[in-house]
C-alpha cells in the first residue's frame, strides 16, 4: 500500500506516542496481571458457590445480590434490577476516555447435574410445569466469577484507566421463561448501552471442549442467528378407510418436511455460509382409522447473514403454503425472530487480536469455525462494535470426545483457565482505551513488545 506524505508524518508522530503510551501500558498490564493472579483463589471460590446455587433465567436473585454487593464493596456505582435481575456497575477511570462494556451472563439451565463434584448442584426447581434439577451446564457461573475478578482488578488500577468500564451482569441468556421478556434484548431496551453511551463491548464464553490456556475467536459471523418457526397444516378430517373424501394433513406434512430439506441444499449459497433448517416436532392424529383435521410442526432455523435469514424465512413460507395448496390443504406459517448473528466487528477484531495474542501467547490463540449455536451477546453487537471470544475450560490432555458438551448433565469446567479469562478482559479493556483515547492502533502498542509476554 502506498502511503501519502501526510500519513507517513502522522505515523511518525503516532510512533512517538506509541512509545510513551506503551511504557505506561506495560506497567499497567503488569499490575493487572499480578492482581488477576492474586485473585485466582477468590474467583474459584465464587465460581464454586455460584455452581452449587444455580438459578434459572430471570430468577437470578441470589446471584445478582452477591454480584451487586461485591461491586458496591469495590466502590462502584451499582444499579440492580436492570432487565429483571441484571446488575450494571460503572467504574470511572482517573483519565478521560471511552466507555468499554464487559458482559457476563448469570443464568443456569434445567439440567440435573451428574458427577461427584464437592460443589455439585442439588438444586431442584420447576420448569415448564416439570420438576427438574438446575445446573450451570453452560458455564455461566464461571463468567460471573471471572467478571467479578476483573472488576476487582480494574478497581485496583482505577486511577490509571483512560475511560470508564461498564460491568454488565446479564440474566436469561438462554432465553426468558415463556411469556417473559429477558436477556440482552431487555437490558438494551432498558438502556444498558446508554448513560454513559458504550463505545465497545467485550464478552467471553468458557468452552468445555477447548483446552485450558487456549483462546478461540472468529472475525465476522461467529455464532448463528436463531429463529423458530411453526407450521400448521389444515386438511379435512375423514374416515381412515376413505381418504378420498377428505384432505390428509399427515401426507401433506410429510411433503412439507421433505420440501423444507431443499432450502439449505438448493437455495442457500453454501459457499458463503452454512445454514440449518430443522423440524424438531411433528404432531398429528389420534387413532389408526381417522385421518385428522390438522398437523403441526415446529423447528429451528440457523443462519449467518441477514440475506440468508430472509431467504430461509421466505422459502419456508413459500414451500409450506404451496405444497399445502397443491394438496387442497392450507398452511399457516409463523416465524419468530430470535437472536441475531453473533458478529465480531471486523475492524474491532483486527484491532484486538494482538491483545489476545499477547495475553495467551501467539500459539494459543486460534480461529474457530463458525458455530450453529447462538448467543444473545449478538443484540449488543447490533448496537455497538463488539467482540466475543472463547476461553478454554477443558483439562489439558483430555480428548475432546471425552469432554461433555455444554447443556449436558456431565458438563465440566477445569478452573485452570480463569486467570487467562480475567487477563484477557482486562487487557482488551485497557488496550481499547489506549487505542481510542490516543488514536493509537492496538497493533502498534502490542507490537512494541512492552505489553506482550
Ligand atoms: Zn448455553
Ligand atoms: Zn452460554
Amino acid at each position: 500500500m502506498k502511503k501519502s506524505p501526510s500519513i507517513i508524518a502522522a505515523l511518525a508522530l503516532s510512533g512517538v506516542v506509541v512509545y510513551s503510551a506503551s511504557a505506561q501500558v506495560g506497567t499497567l498490564n503488569a499490575r493487572m496481571d499480578k492482581a488477576a493472579e492474586g485473585l485466582e483463589k477468590k474467583v474459584v471460590t465464587w465460581r464454586r458457590d455460584f455452581h452449587q446455587h444455580p438459578e434459572l433465567g430471570n430468577r437470578e436473585f441470589q446471584t445478582a445480590a452477591k454480584v451487586a454487593s461485591h461491586l458496591q464493596a469495590l466502590g462502584m456505582e451499582v444499579k440492580t434490577g436492570v432487565g429483571k435481575t441484571g446488575v450494571v456497575a460503572l467504574l470511572k477511570g482517573g483519565k478521560p476516555g471511552p466507555v468499554v462494556a464487559l458482559r457476563a451472563d448469570m443464568d443456569g439451565l434445567p439440567v440435573t447435574e451428574r458427577g461427584e463434584l464437592a460443589f455439585k448442584s442439588e438444586v431442584r426447581t420447576e420448569y415448564n410445569g416439570q420438576q427438574t434439577g438446575t445446573m450451570h451446564a453452560c458455564g455461566h457461573d464461571t463468567h460471573v466469577a471471572i467478571l467479578m475478578g476483573v472488576a476487582e482488578v480494574m478497581a485496583s488500577v482505577k486511577n490509571d484507566l483512560r475511560g470508564t468500564v461498564k460491568f454488565i451482569f446479564q440474566p436469561a441468556e438462554e432465553g426468558a421463561p415463556a411469556g417473559e421478556e429477558g436477556g440482552a434484548k431487555l437490558m438494551i431496551k432498558e438502556g444498558v448501552l446508554e448513560n454513559p453511551k458504550v463505545d465497545a463491548i467485550f464478552g467471553l464464553h468458557i468452552n468445555s471442549q477447548t483446552e485450558v490456556g487456549t483462546l478461540k475467536y472468529r472475525p465476522g459471523a461467529t455464532m448463528a442467528a436463531v429463529d423458530t418457526y411453526a407450521i400448521k397444516i389444515k386438511g379435512k378430517q375423514t374416515h381412515g378407510a376413505a381418504p378420498w373424501s377428505g384432505v390428509d394433513p399427515i401426507v401433506t406434512s410429510a411433503q412439507v418436511v421433505m420440501g423444507l430439506q431443499t432450502i439449505v441444499s438448493r437455495n442457500v449459497t453454501l459457499t458463503d455460509n452454512a445454514a440449518v433448517v430443522t423440524v424438531g416436532a411433528l404432531h398429528s392424529g389420534i387413532r389408526q382409522n381417522i385421518i385428522p383435521e390438522e398437523a403441526s410442526m415446529i423447528g429451528t432455523i440457523r443462519t449467518f447473514s441477514p440475506e440468508a435469514q430472509q431467504l430461509v424465512h421466505r422459502r419456508i413460507s413459500e414451500i409450506a403454503t404451496n405444497i399445502a395448496e397443491s394438496a387442497g390443504a392450507k398452511a399457516d406459517v409463523t416465524i419468530n425472530v430470535g437472536c441475531p448473528v453473533t458478529y465480531n466487528d471486523p475492524k474491532l477484531t483486527d484491532q484486538m487480536v494482538p491483545t489476545l495474542e499477547a495475553v495467551a501467547g501467539k500459539n494459543n490463540l486460534k480461529i474457530t469455525p463458525a458455530s450453529t449455536g447462538a448467543e444473545d451477546f449478538s443484540f449488543y453487537q447490533e448496537k455497538v462494535p463488539g467482540f466475543f471470544f472463547f476461553l478454554g475450560g477443558m483439562k489439558k490432555g483430555t480428548k475432546v470426545e471425552d469432554a461433555a458438551p455444554h447443556h449436558t448433565p456431565d458438563f465440566h469446567i477445569d478452573e485452570g483457565g480463569f486467570v487467562l479469562g480475567m487477563k484477557s478482559l482486562c487487557r482488551l479493556t485497557t488496550d481499547y482505551m489506549e487505542f481510542a483515547s490516543k488514536g493509537v492502533a492496538v497493533k502498534e502498542l502490542t507490537a512494541s513488545g512492552t505489553s506482550g509476554k
